[in-house]
């Protein structure tokens, strides 16, 4: 995937702390090559890699990660936003039913793609749905759409080969005098953008005024997907986009196409033949597919939290033992430092405990020392601090550096938060006790 190819670019460049020039159009090369795979269209691409490329040089790489990451984030982040940044809604009618139109070339999912909407929309919002039989020139369409409505449980409404405008008008009548608060219109398509349907479409839209025309198109037919979105929305004026047959190997180029040729935004996504597959579609999921990395920020995420809860186990169990080091406590500090403070700290601690620590901030510069006292300890003084008397107190405040009433001190805090650690411990016998790792 590219997060690889972009880690292998930049072992080879140097500086780390910044994205210069040389980086990002280095990167740029990799980004470039994935989204032409994924099938973007030339144009797009070019305008894209312009703007990530101003974005990116001069960022400061943060630090939890490497200048490869800091990269993908960043193209990442803009392929979002060129797919809308967020999931798009379905418009939904003042006053029952919405009608929602599909549209499309033959082939496209349609047909099957109205019935999984239907039955998504009855799911997630109780809607009742009414599927309204509107293609009419292949007679095998209209028994095609009661078929998948009788698998869904869905009401059909059909007029034979009559004038699909009207069956449409007809259909709205008879939702409303049925409760259907929402009508699906299965229209016909052709295996090319044509003049007589185009007509019938805009004479449809025109006559009955529906809330939402979604354009269908399958995923895998990559450029002739993007130009059937022109042509459609051109004459039409389409809503949105059911992006259909991503399940396939399509690396989901068209979404990002689509959208930057048209500025309408993909609303769902067909992931199977059945009738259950289709979901919201959600631009930063796409995005990490077509840069085919999977969900590689989420990842690293993952990687960290579960490092934590991993350390924060471990402590737990320790502190059950009474078991509790110096070292424990240096790492546990450090993570204190990471989550923002020991004000966060306190709000997790009950009672007493956690009142006595409000307030206290963690100064940087004592955090230092604490860390040179505890570094400057043998392992055997790290497990074990009461046997450090005064000469072995003196050899440590040699070695760090301080004097020793500052390991006087760090060992005075230690001993409490060894008697905390013990309640802790006892409390925690049961169920969990609040991790100080988050
Ligand atoms: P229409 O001509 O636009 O009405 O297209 P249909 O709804 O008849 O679908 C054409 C074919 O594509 C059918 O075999 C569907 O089962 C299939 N199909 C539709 N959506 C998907 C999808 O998301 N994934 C897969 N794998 N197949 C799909
Ligand atoms: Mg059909």
């Amino acid at each position: 995937g590219l997060s690889e190819k972009l880690s292998l670019t930049f072992k080879k460049l140097r500086g780390q702390g910044r994205l210069s020039e040389e980086h990002v159009r280095t990167a740029m090369r990799e980004v470039r090559l994935a989204l032409l795979e994924a099938d973007v269209s030339y144009k797009v691409v070019k305008d894209f890699i312009s703007t990530v490329t101003e974005q990116c040089v001069g960022t400061d790489v943060l630090d939890s990660l490497t200048p490869a990451q800091q990269v993908i984030k960043i193209v990442n982040q803009e392929l979002t936003n060129l797919m809308g940044g967020t999931n798009a809604k379905l418009a939904t009618a003042p006053h029952p039913p919405t009608v929602v139109m599909m549209v499309g070339l033959q082939g496209a999912g349609k047909t099957t793609n109205g019935a999984k909407l239907a039955g998504y929309l009855r799911k997630t919002m109780q809607k009742r749905p009414l599927l309204v039989a509107c293609d009419i020139y292949r007679p095998a369409a209209i028994e095609q759409l009661k078929v998948v409505g009788g698998q869904l449980d869905i009401p059909v409404f059909e007029m034979g080969q009559g004038d699909p405008v009207k069956t449409a008008q007809a259909a709205i009548t008879h939702a409303k005098d049925h409760g259907n608060d929402l009508v699906i219109l299965d229209t016909a398509g052709r295996l090319h953008i044509d003049e007589t349907l185009m007509d019938e479409l805009k004479r449809m839209k025109s006559t009955v005024k529906p809330h939402e025309i979604l354009l269908v198109v399958d995923a895998m037919t990559g450029q002739d997907a993007v130009n059937a979105a022109g042509a459609f929305d051109e004459a039409l004026g389409i809503d949105g986009v059911v992006l259909t047959k991503l399940d396939g190997d399509a690396r989901g180029g068209a979404a990002l196409s689509i959208r930057a040729s048209t500025g309408k935004p993909v609303k769902f996504a067909g992931t199977g033949e059945k009738l259950d597959m289709i979901e919201p579609f959600h631009p930063e999921r796409m995005a990490s597919r077509i840069l085919g990395m999977g969900d590689m920020l989420s990842l690293i995420e993952k990687a960290e939290e579960a490092f934590d809860e991993k350390n924060a186990a471990k402590l737990e169990e320790k502190i059950k033992k009474n078991a509790f080091t110096l070292e424990d406590y240096l790492d546990q500090l450090n993570q204190v430092k990471k989550m923002g403070g020991l004000g966060q700290l306190a709000g997790m601690l009950p009672g007493k405990m956690g009142q006595q620590m409000q307030g206290a901030e963690i100064d940087e510069k004592a955090l230092a020392h604490t860390e040179a006292i505890i570094l400057s300890m043998t392992p055997k003084e790290r497990q074990n601090p009461q046997i450090l008397q005064a000469s072995r107190k003196r050899r440590i405040a040699a070695g760090c550096g301080l004097q020793v009433s500052e390991i006087n001190k760090l060992l005075k805090q230690f001993d409490m938060i060894q008697q905390m650690t013990k309640q802790m411990g006892k409390m925690g016998k049961g169920g969990r006790m609040p991790s100080f790792g988050g």
